[in-house]
């Protein structure tokens, strides 16, 4: 019996995770699941797993959250601080599905505590690349990719000696804009940047998928993971979304990862690693698909990529701060105060403020270092804003 908790559990990676959990009730418990405001999703959740600890994210609805679960046995906790003691609990396995910088002390608490981290949060990788990878080292537990093209390089790697490696490509399936013009990308509300062509993801995720900061994340996170350098990062916009990455290595040969687009594989992947398992996912017919394309990107309607590799020159917390002013510019453009493209305006801005060329990347990676960085670029992006408006 492995033994679970999953963060973010009401969201659509923790729903996914659930539905293969319900799959296989026998081979697993879970212990802790934690949520924001979707108490109904929570408390139905809760009943039917029944875990030891149940967190929200908001004090405010701890009441009414402890009152739907009172009877039950079940430990109720709220807030930022419920939730790090919630995921404290020592368990096997914890997914790290909470959306946001908030994602990264639930992390960090869940390997400290023994346990492997299935990361979909990559925003704790983008923030504190270092630290996260240091307290999987001194705890010696697994860092396991669950993005879909993380996973897809984390598969084609293994086996593979890492020195062979020459370049490694993430594929994107360009998001909502992909055929529009910078004009029309120029004039793109909240609603029309909130459907993705082949994923079903969380609102946040879907849009930046169409301003590529999803990418542009992605990026910086496969630097992170897996100790790539920059200039060995590419992008390749690919609209059919089933090859996920490419490994390319110093023989020229390229190991392709090709599967549907449902994140249950890189869940399920995550799930029964070192093993494989078997997935209700969708089997290709490669015949009835007939072609894959291939394109690079525009940088000039994805600003958001070309600030990346700006964040990966500059090192240190830079990426802290990349993170944080995006999630702020991404509020404003969701409640219409800024347009689409003012959103990679306002990271640059920020990361010009607080930023200059070759800094020191000698940084102490705490976590209240990175919190400290991140609260800076939140108020820098909110000044930003407020200057514009
Ligand atoms: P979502 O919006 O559907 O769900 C987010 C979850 O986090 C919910 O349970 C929500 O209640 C919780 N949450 C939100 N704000 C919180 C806060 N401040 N504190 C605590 N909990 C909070 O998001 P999602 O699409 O499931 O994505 C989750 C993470 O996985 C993101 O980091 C995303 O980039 C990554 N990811 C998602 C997908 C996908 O297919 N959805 C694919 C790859 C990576
Ligand atoms: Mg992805």
């Amino acid at each position: 019996m492995k033994h679970l908790s999953i963060f973010g559990a009401t969201g659509s990676i923790g729903q996914n995770t659930l539905d293969l959990v319900r799959r296989n009730k026998g081979l697993y418990s879970i212990e802790v699941l934690t949520g924001g405001r979707n108490l109904d999703c929570l408390v139905s959740n809760a009943l039917e797993f029944r875990p030891k600890i149940v967190a929200t994210a908001h004090n405010d609805i701890y009441q009414e959250l402890k009152e739907k679960l009172s009877g039950t046995g079940m430990q109720v906790v709220a807030g930022v601080n419920g939730m790090a003691d919630a995921a404290s609990l020592p368990v096997d396995w914890a997914m790290s599905a909470i959306v946001g910088a908030a994602g990264l002390e639930p992390g960090l608490r869940a390997m400290q505590a023994g346990a492997d981290l299935a990361l979909a949060n990559k925003e704790s990788m983008v923030a504190a690349g270092p630290l996260m990878r240091q307290t999987s080292r001194e705890n010696d537990v697994a860092l396991l990719p669950v993005d879909s093209e993380h996973s897809a390089v984390f598969q084609a790697l293994i086996g593979e000696d890492h020195k062979a490696v020459e370049r490694v490509i993430l594929t994107a399936s360009g998001g909502a804009f992909r055929d529009w013009s910078l004009e029309e990308i120029a004039a793109a509300t909240p609603e029309q940047a909130s459907t993705h062509p082949n994923w079903h993801m969380g609102q946040r995720i879907t849009i930046d998928s169409a301003s590529m900061f999803n990418k542009a994340l992605e990026v910086i996170e496969a630097k992170e993971l897996f100790d790539f350098k920059a200039n060995q990062i590419e992008v390749l916009v690919h609209p059919q979304s089933m090859i996920h990455a490419i490994v390319g290595f110093q023989d020229g040969g390229l190991m392709a990862h090709i599967g549907p687009a449902d994140m249950r594989h890189a869940i399920g992947f995550a799930l029964s690693y070192p093993n494989r398992s078997y997935l209700p996912v969708e089997r290709l017919d490669l015949a009835k698909i007939g072609r894959f394309d291939f394109s690079s990107p525009d940088l000039k309607k994805y600003p958001a990529l070309r600030l990346a590799y700006d964040v990966m020159d500059l090192g240190g917390f830079s990426g802290a701060v990349y993170n944080a002013a995006k999630e702020i510019a991404l509020d404003a453009f969701i409640a219409h105060r800024i347009g689409f493209l003012d959103m990679a305006r306002v990271v640059e801005v920020v990361l010009e403020r607080i930023f200059v060329k070759n800094t020191s990347k000698e940084n102490n990676f705490c976590l209240e270092n990175v919190l400290n960085m991140d609260q800076i670029g939140r108020t820098y992006a909110k000044e930003e804003i407020e200057k514009n408006l």
